[in-house]
């Protein structure tokens, strides 16, 4: 999508678990290019919004437009092919296989029922392609030194950018990742920063939960902030810093 161009839009969503409203009609965007940080303490309600974008749970309420269309109701697999890609906040994947054969299993099973079903399926030619694309997105960010290491072996950092991707296969418009720097030594930190800028500058879109403020702060454009359910407010890293409300949520000020 050009820059600018709006590719999420999330309209007053809402979602009640029985009398607690966890999700209280809350409305962001996110523009082609932009990374958008979504903070805010334990229990505000990010997982959930996340949830309710990438269609894991139904909204009580609200709507969801990704790139012009509406995709609240549709199925996650459903989703997912239309260009929403997501990371999940534990790393997945089977420690024997490499980090290539991983990412291509990740990429195939997208969308699919089960792991053994999918792998009978797979001739090939298939198998061919979703080798080669995993190794294309692996070495999109630097990971090309992995490719043939035991996943298993691999540090918290790397095996975040296996991750990364993973998702990246099937080239996404809007990539949303769960708590990516959660874990991760200063050094793996920066080099995710850098992914990030890349893949910014690349017109990737990026919606961020993460509890890491020096990562949110470096390299986000945006910042939706949480409390209780509901935004509590929206700016640039800077305006958000200087927020005395954010600072109360933050520190019970
Ligand atoms: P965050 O990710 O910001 O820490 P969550 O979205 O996980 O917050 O949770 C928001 C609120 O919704 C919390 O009070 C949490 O206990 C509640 N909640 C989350 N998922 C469920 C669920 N499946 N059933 C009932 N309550 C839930
Ligand atoms: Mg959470």
């Amino acid at each position: 999508p050009p820059q600018g161009e709006l590719v999420l839009d999330v309209q007053a969503v809402r979602k009640q678990f029985g009398g607690l409203v966890a999700v209280n009609d809350v409305s962001f965007q996110v523009k082609a290019g932009e990374i958008v940080g979504l903070i805010g303490p334990n229990g505000a309600g990010k997982s959930t919004t996340f949830n309710l974008v990438t269609g894991v749970l139904p909204a009580t309420s609200g709507a969801v437009s990704f790139r012009g269309q509406r995709i609240d109701g549709l199925a996650s697999r459903d989703i997912a092919r239309r260009g929403l890609s997501r990371t999940f906040q534990h790393v997945k994947m089977i420690p024997t296989m490499t980090v290539l054969e991983n990412v291509a299993l990740g990429a195939h099973l997208r969308g699919s029922r089960g792991v053994a079903a999918a792998m009978l399926r797979l001739d090939r030619a298939e198998e061919r392609s979703l080798l080669r694309e995993a190794e294309r997105q692996l070495k999109r960010i630097g990971m090309e030194q992995y490719l043939h290491e035991q996943a298993g072996n691999l540090a918290m950092g790397p095996q975040r950018l296996m991750e990364i991707a993973r998702a990246l296969c099937a080239d996404p418009a809007l990539l949303l990742l769960d708590e990516p720097a959660a874990g991760l030594r200063h050094k793996e930190k920066q080099a995710l920063v850098e992914v990030l800028r890349q893949l910014r500058s690349e017109g990737l879109s990026i919606l961020l939960v993460e509890h890491d403020m020096d990562l949110v702060m470096q390299v986000t454009d945006r910042i939706v902030v949480m409390e209780f359910g509901t935004k509590l407010m929206e700016g640039t890293p800077s305006e958000v810093q200087a927020s005395p409300a954010v600072r109360a949520a933050y520190l019970g000020t």
